[in-house]
């Protein structure tokens, strides 16, 4: 391999990287896979090859691997040792927040920091980590181009009336606005539908991506006309930690009446809530769907509801339904999740076929089935490595 692109997506205890062959021409493929996880508290790097074979898994030391920049020297020493002579020629970025007007990635100049440091306070718990990665990069590989990839920006072809608040006008001027997040993965399917479902590509279509966060997104013809994230990813559907949608009455009730601090307020909202909050027992769908515990299968019944509710909103905002898309962990591997959003939706006129739906074929739905049901697996990696190559002009 003579040339590559890292793709690294940071969070606040892990760094995730991919690095994808940029020399052979046509289809991009990653080379390698893995993560620095448990920053900060018990640091363990994980490095995984193309076809899934494990090429690392070791525990360090906190001294070792205290921050970003020592996790993103770690990878690039085990890079360096595994792919000897490929030059590295760009770093993309998944950065969670591009603001109001970024609606395509972006190339890293100090400029550009400044301008992504002013949505640190729109993301506190994610803008920052992926701002210290792109520092990161910039102190360990001086002028090597960097590319932000927002979870944002596929959202903005929304228009204004769906971006809208009923707060006060100046709240949307001031950048109180329904953003949507999981846009890397919209933009993926939307550019993979053409190719495996090319009869709903151009229609009304509904993704729901269901993973640890989970949303769902209103397409027609490829571009986001509404999402259920609004101004933080809290909003929408429930989730493995987080409530999702929630009456902004219960955050002052709890301020006001009960005495949490905000900071108490943010753990319980953002880490003991959603599957976890309701079930007792953990935020894994796999453990749920396993469980006999009756507060297991509430959460799972409360999870459907609420995704359930948002299609037919967003069937509402479309004035109609061709499809509905799953993706992600849960989107992608749970026929029951399928099943039991499926058959809540038959109103709308999708029919399952129980047998194509069992084995998460691409198309789930049966052949006479009105509005088609379907599996398309996300890849948010792969899409940032594309605009990178694009964007770099490689
Ligand atoms: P993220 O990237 O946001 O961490 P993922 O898209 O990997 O999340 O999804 C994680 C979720 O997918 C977890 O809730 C996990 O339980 C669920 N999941 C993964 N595999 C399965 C499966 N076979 N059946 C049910 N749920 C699954």
């Amino acid at each position: 391999m003579e040339s590559a692109i890292l793709v690294l997506n940071a969070g606040s205890s892990s760094l995730k990287f991919s690095l994808f062959d940029a020399g052979a021409p046509g289809v991009l493929s990653a080379v390698a896979v893995g993560q620095v996880e448990g920053l900060g508290t018990a640091p363990r790097l994980k490095a995984k090859g193309p076809d899934g074979q494990v090429i690392l898994d070791e525990r360090r030391s906190t001294t070792e691997i205290g921050n970003h920049a020592q996790a993103l020297q770690e990878i690039a020493a085990l890079l360096g040792s595994r792919f000897v002579g490929t030059e590295l020629v760009g770093v993309g970025h998944r950065v969670v927040h591009g603001g109001p007007e970024y609606s395509a990635p972006l190339l890293i100049t100090p400029q550009a920091m400044q301008e992504l440091a002013a949505f640190v306070p729109l993301a506190p718990l994610h803008q920052p980590h992926n701002l210290a990665a792109i520092r990161a990069v910039e102190q360990a590989r001086p002028g090597l181009p960097q590319v932000a990839c927002f979870d944002t920006a596929f959202h903005r072809t929304q228009n204004e009336v769906a971006q809208l608040y009923g707060l006060p006008y100046e709240f949307y001027e001031r950048g109180i606005r329904r953003y949507g997040f999981h846009g890397l993965s919209y933009e993926y399917i939307a550019a993979t539908l053409p190719e495996v479902a090319p009869e709903i590509a151009g229609g009304r279509v509904v993704v729901a991506h269901l993973g640890s966060g989970a949303s769902m997104c209103a397409m027609h013809n490829g571009r986001s006309v509404g999402s259920s994230m609004g101004f933080t990813a809290l909003d929408g559907l429930m989730m493995g930690t987080r409530p999702g949608n929630l009456d902004p009455g219960i955050v002052l009730y709890l301020l006001q009446q009960e005495g949490m601090s905000a900071k108490e307020i943010e753990d319980l909202l953002y880490k003991r809530s959603g599957l976890l909050g309701l079930s007792g027992i953990g935020n894994d769908m796999r453990v749920l769907q396993e469980s006999d515990s009756p507060r297991a299968r509430l959460a799972i019944d409360h999870f459907v509801y609420r995704i359930s509710r948002e299609l037919g909103g967003l069937a509402a905002v479309l004035g109609g339904l061709d499809a509905l898309v799953f993706t992600a962990g849960i989107g992608e591997n749970s026929a029951l999740i399928r099943r039991l959003v499926c058959q809540q939706a038959q109103w709308l006129g999708i029919d399952l076929d129980p047998l194509a739906n069992e084995q998460s074929v691409a198309r789930i739905s049966s052949v006479g089935s009105r509005v088609s049901a379907w599996v398309v697996p996300t890849n948010e990696e792969l899409m940032i490595a594309r605009h990178t190559r694009q964007l770099l002009g490689l």
